[in-house]
């Protein structure tokens, strides 16, 4: 990475980000690198590294390590050659070329935050923002304790139950798409070689009785080791059903995931069961390695307002879509990106630059939730996703995250 010396603040603007996971950071980068002040306040009081698992990477979700960092994308992402289908004997039935590249939560959080570090960014864990106000001269967040700090731009990135959101848009609410995703991480070495062979250097799907599971490597931040990343979406239609896996092995009740280490025994046990049951052996293998698998539920979120006055939402504060085009961050990222765009200019009023970036920025969520439902749909309801199509990942159009070099 380059030691970029820190900006100096033009016009002296200063932006308060609400969140500090993918979202935050990113937009806290951009308004640096166009000269904002940035603050990100964080209400875990621990950094996020170890959260997350596998992330399908896309070009905007690179850009701002590459461009502005300098970063190699071997840095912090892995690629594959193919794209493979196996079926439930663990043959593979189908095979094209793939430019597909994966990195790992830990590893953007980590280079993300070292960047906004190096850039003279300030990150503070530990407060839980609880309110935000604005008027035509600044905007105005209230946490917790109830202090209270002014700014000339709120970004609220605090995620699926935003806070900022519910400022701005408090009618909209998670539609659940009537499915779970189980994920989880495991080291290679945890399959014997035979079983390796199947997935070895390529993204590997199975297409299951209304119901599909996909594997692939990803490199950790830290060892840089590659592990494998494996998403199996199950169907959960039955609302007791569903509340009853979001209870955790403690007895207390999630509202959308069951974080990794903290799923009941019995659910896992019930996971490892169905696993050798219902998937090709390879990937039921890596599901029964996996030390604590975690589970989210699949949502569509569909704000009907992006911005007003000072403020402002990105990644999944902002539209959620469901995971299938791989796109949650890379959305974010570009987001991000093009709200520091819209304000690069001291002279422009933020009001005006927010309608811009609202303008932008509506259509492209709006664009990603209904490919990504249908692509779920075809998969989970329908049972029209057939073996040896063209993966729906990409933030604008299908196949938009392939855009690498090879
Ligand atoms: C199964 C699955 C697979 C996925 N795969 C991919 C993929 O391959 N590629 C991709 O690009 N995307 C993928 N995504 C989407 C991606 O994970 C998310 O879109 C992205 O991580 C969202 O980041 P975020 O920063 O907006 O939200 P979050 O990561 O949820 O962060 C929100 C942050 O705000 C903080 N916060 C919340 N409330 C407050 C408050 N009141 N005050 C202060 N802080 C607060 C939280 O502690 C948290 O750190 C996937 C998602 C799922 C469910």
């Amino acid at each position: 990475m380059h030691s970029p010396a820190a900006p100096t603040t033009r016009a002296g603007r200063k932006a308060l980000v609400v969140g500090g996971s993918l979202a935050g950071l990113s937009a806290a980068n951009w308004l640096r690198v166009s000269g904002w002040d940035v603050e990100i306040l964080e209400r875990a009081r621990l950094p996020l590294e170890d959260h997350g698992a596998g992330i399908v990477l896309h070009p905007s979700t690179s850009r701002f390590l590459t461009d502005h960092e300098g970063m190699a994308l071997d840095d912090f992402s892995v690629g594959v050659d193919h794209l493979r289908y196996i079926d439930h004997r663990g043959e593979i039935v189908s095979q094209a070329p793939s430019r597909l590249r994966f990195s790992a939560y830990g590893a953007l959080y980590r280079a993300l935050r070292t960047s906004l570090a190096a850039r003279g960014g300030t990150y503070r864990h530990g407060v839980t923002v609880t309110g935000v106000s604005w008027s035509s001269a600044e905007a105005e967040i209230t946490d917790s304790a109830g202090h209270k700090e002014t700014c000339d731009l709120v970004v609220g990135a605090d995620g699926v139950r935003s806070t900022v959101r519910r400022v701005l848009d408090p009618e909209s609410e998670p539609q659940l798409a009537g499915y779970v995703a189980w994920r989880g991480v495991v080291a290679e070495e945890a399959l014997p070689a035979a079983q390796r062979a199947p997935l070895a250097g390529a993204i590997t799907y199975s297409i299951l009785d209304r119901s599909h599971v996909l594997t692939y490597p990803i490199r950790t931040a830290g060892d840089r080791r590659i592990l494998q990343n494996w998403v199996w979406y199950r169907n959960v239609p039955d609302a007791s059903q569903l509340a009853d896996l979001l209870v955790d092995r403690a007895g207390v009740r999630h509202d959308l995931s069951v974080p990794a280490g903290t799923v009941r025994p019995d659910a896992l046990a019930e996971l490892a069961a169905e696993a050798r049951r219902q998937l090709p052996s390879p990937i039921a293998t890596l599901v029964e390695a996996t030390p604590d698998p975690f589970l989210q539920v699949v949502i569509d979120v569909h704000p009907r307002c992006m911005a007003r006055g000072r403020v402002c939402l990105v990644g999944d504060a902002g539209f959620v879509a469901r995971p299938h085009a791989a796109a949650g961050t890379a959305k974010a990222a570009e987001e991000a990106r093009l709200l520091a765009a819209a304000l690069a200019d001291a002279r422009t009023d933020i009001g005006s630059a927010l309608a811009i970036w609202t303008r932008e920025v509506t259509a492209l969520g709006r664009a990603l939730v209904a490919r990504s439902r249908r692509a779920g749909e075809r998969a989970q309801v329908d049972g029209t996703w057939v073996v040896g199509e063209p993966l729906p990942f990409g933030l604008r159009d299908a196949g938009d995250s392939e855009c690498y070099e090879p």
